[in-house]
């Protein structure tokens, strides 16, 4: 498992200290559209602070976070329009699965048709 890098790109965003076109703001996470959108609506979900590093660093202690978490993943998608066409949440784990930053974060895709995945 690797090591959280306070250096991380969202880590960046959340310091402002690279911009982001934010959606969503509570105490607890934000929200912010994906620069390369894999969809018409792409939205990255994150926890504020030192998240873990991805689903795979997330302990028993995270579930009360995680399940908020898909609570906001849920209100955002609705606030952005997908429900009635309908959305997918992602979290990518580990190489194979593409994932590129190391701070737990939930994808928001929709707006159009998606290919099948699982
Ligand atoms: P993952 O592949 O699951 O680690 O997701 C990382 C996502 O972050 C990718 O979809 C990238 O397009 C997105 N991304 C990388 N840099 C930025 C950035 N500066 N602003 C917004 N999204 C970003």
């Amino acid at each position: 498992m690797v090591a959280y890098d306070p250096d991380n790109i969202f880590a960046k965003i959340l310091r402002d200290e690279i911009p982001s076109e934010r959606v969503y703001e509570d105490h607890e996470f934000i929200a912010f559209r994906d620069v390369a959108p894999a969809a018409p609506t792409h939205v990255l979900l994150i926890p504020r602070g030192e998240a873990p590093t991805g689903p795979e660093a997330l302990t028993d202690a995270d579930a009360a976070m995680l399940g908020r978490m898909t609570v906001a993943a849920t209100r955002i998608a609705r606030d952005l329009g997908l429900e009635e066409g309908g959305y997918r949440l992602v979290l990518n784990n580990g190489a194979e699965a593409g994932q590129t930053v190391f701070h737990l974060h939930m994808h928001i895709l929709g707006g159009g048709p998606m290919g099948h995945v699982a």
